[in-house]
This record gives C-alpha cells, structure tokens and sequence, in this order.
C-alpha cells in the first residue's frame, strides 16, 4: 500500500508575523493552499493535550518561522565512537511520516513541525562557512532534525540547495529521505554536487515500524529516476533491527536495492544497529504499544545509548556486509556509523585509521 506523500499530513498552516511577508514564505502559504493562522513570534501552535501524547495531532499542524539560532552545526557525535564530520544544515523540526524509533519524539518538545523561512540568512551563513575555509571538504546533511525532502512539494527548498551546492567546489549535499518526493530534483545543473540517500530496512521493518514512509519499492524507484538525473546516491541501513526473519528480510532489501540501481551510482552505503536514548523508549512504546523491538536485551554504550550486545551487533554487521559485498561497487564507501574499531577490524579487517580516517573515506568517495 502507498501512503503518498507525507506532506498531505498536513492540515494546518501557521506563519509567524514577522515572517509572513517574506517572499519564500508567500510562496510556500500560496503552493500549499491550506487553512492559515498567523501568529505571534515566539508564540505556538495549540495542539490539544500534552507532549508527547499529543504528537500524532500535532504533526498535522506546520509552522512557518525563523531560526534563530545558527543553521550550519557540526553533527553531535560523540567521542567514543567513529564518526564521519558532517556538517548539520538546520532546515526545520520534526517530520510528517512518523517511525516508532524516531529519535525525534525524545529530542523535541514541541508536538508541531517547523519549517524555517529566512532562507536568505541560511545561504548566506553558508556561504560564509564554505568560503572562510577553502580547503576544507563540507560534507553537508539537512536530515538531522527533520526529513530532507518530505515537505518538499510545499517547500521547494531542494532546488534552491542544489543550485547553490553545484557551484561550490568544497562542498557536497546529502539529501536524505523515506519518502519518494523527488519531483524537485528533476531538470537541475546539479554538478554531481548533491547525494540523494534513502534510510532503508528490511521490508518487515518498513512496513510495521515506519509510518507514512515510501514503500521500498517506491524509494527505489525513486533512487532509479535520480540516478537517471546524473545524482550520485547514498543508502543507509539504520536503524538495523533484529527481529523474527531478520536474516531474509535484510537480504531482500539487498537484493531488490542492486536490482533496482547500479553499484557505481552509490556513493556510500552506512550500517547501523539499533540505538537509543532511555527517554526514547518510554515515549516511543507509550505511543507505538504494540512495537516489541524495545524490549529486546541491551547494553549501555559509552554513548549512554541502549544498543545491542556486540555478540548480535556483529552478526548482524557481516551478514548484511556479507550480503552487500556480492553487488558492491569499489567506487562505493561502506562504513558504520557510530561504531567501535573493534567492530570495524572484525567484520572489514580494518579500522578508519588505517585508511586515512572515516571523514577522508566518505570525501574519496565523492570527489570528483
Ligand atoms: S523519517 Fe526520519 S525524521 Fe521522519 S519520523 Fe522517520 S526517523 Fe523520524
């Protein structure tokens, strides 16, 4: 079944008054054609009831504001494991679509989506960014606090990022997705400088724990058309999750994934095991009681995320590496986000170290 695209979730629009004549806001309020409330600054949306008991109203309700704090951030890794430097591009909060593992429900307190106006203070702290260090490689994300493309029929705010990324030499964009909203991106002078990526998991996750996402089929599909457009593209198996028939149900994705594009279109590949914040699961099983995947046994990682025992951590990493390696192109980075070198050294026989570093392994990737 098709849920389309999640931004018809939407119900209600709200802009904040000093953003409402904003020329980008006008033309979101006039694509969007939806019932509209102006408000104050710094005043919100009311959404019955209490967070976060309230979120599934509130994520029909979207408002329209500025951000006030920076837009460009380093991506909060944490030192125990290896990272990969990216850089966060701050586009809004929250998500239409609605996965039971979300960290989102535990890291937001607002029920409601954001989507921020002043884009002309976005470009320009970005364009500062990029020309104060030439040398520097940016790889640059917007899909850390939000989806990168899910309002993009009301936003269009991927063509405008992918025309200002094609002219940048030290930058590439990751636009990460589970919807199949890629309309936008058709007919652009990309330069190769944008990586269109998908979040992918094994059908039966998709399908039970991911709300009003595209269905595999439709993201690859969707991967397909922009592969045909020239875009480099990037998937990520996160979060992997054990569950009955596990073993099939990732080898199914895999293989439907290289029949679907071509291995030498893949700019990089990530594998994640489950991980969350003790907050999260007492939000995520309030609202989502039939999940079971939370009561499953964990450690506490140096991180102070639950995550699995190394033990099934590994066994799920080189079966789905396994699986990988008989389609994966040698133009294609597979890594782990938020690993240990333990766990690099025994399931790809090194450690980032030993290859330059994570950060240097994804910019080999995608430099042309
Ligand atoms: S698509 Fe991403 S941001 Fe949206 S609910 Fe799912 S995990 Fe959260």
């Amino acid at each position: 079944m098709s849920y389309g695209d999640p931004s018809r979730y939407i119900t209600r629009l709200y802009v904040e008054e000093q953003c409402r004549d904003l020329p980008y806001a006008r033309e979101i309020i006039k694509r969007s054609n939806l019932p509209l409330t102006v408000i104050e600054e710094r005043q919100s949306p009311v959404i019955d009831g209490v967070y976060p008991e309230n979120l599934t109203r509130g994520k029909h309700h979207l408002l329209l504001c500025r951000n006030r704090g920076r837009f460009f951030k380093p991506c909060p890794g944490t030192r125990e494991y290896r990272c990969c430097d990216y850089q966060v591009l701050n586009i809004g909060m929250n998500c239409p679509m609605d996965c039971v593992y979300c960290i989102l429900q535990a890291y937001l307190n607002n029920p409601w989506l954001s989507f921020f106006v002043n884009i002309d203070d976005l470009f320009r702290e970005l364009d500062e960014a990029l020309t104060a260090e030439p040398a520097r490689f940016f790889r640059i994300g917007t899909g850390e606090f939000t989806d990168s493309l899910a309002l993009d029929r009301l936003t269009g705010l991927s063509r405008h990022l992918v025309h200002f990324i094609s002219r940048r030499k030290n930058a590439v964009l990751e636009l990460k997705t589970k919807s199949a909203v890629i309309d936008n991106l058709a007919g652009l002078e990309h330069g190769g400088r944008t990586v269109v990526a998908w979040s992918l998991n094994s059908p039966a996750i998709m399908a039970a724990e991911e709300i009003r996402t595209a269905s595999l089929d439709e993201r690859l599909a969707a991967a397909a058309r922009c592969a045909g457009w020239g875009y480099r593209l990037a998937f990520h198996f996160d979060p992997i999750i054990r569950h009955d028939g596990w073993r099939e149900g990732y080898r199914e994705t895999i293989r439907r994934l290289f029949n679907a594009v071509a291995g030498e279109d893949i700019a990089w590949i990530s594998l994640g095991a489950l991980r969350f914040l003790p907050a999260l699961k007492a939000t995520a099983t309030g609202r989502f009681p039939a999940s079971r995947f939370f009561y499953a046994e964990f450690v506490d990682g140096l991180d102070h995320k639950s995550r699995y025992f190394r033990g099934q951590r590994l066994e799920m990493y080189k079966f789905i590496a396994d699986e990988l390696s008989r389609y994966l192109s040698d133009k294609t980075c597979l890594y782990f986000c938020m690993e240990n070198d333990a766990v690099w050294r025994e399931v790809f026989g090194f450690t980032p170290a030993e290859r330059g570093g994570l950060p240097a392994m994804l910019d080999q990737a995608v430099k042309p």
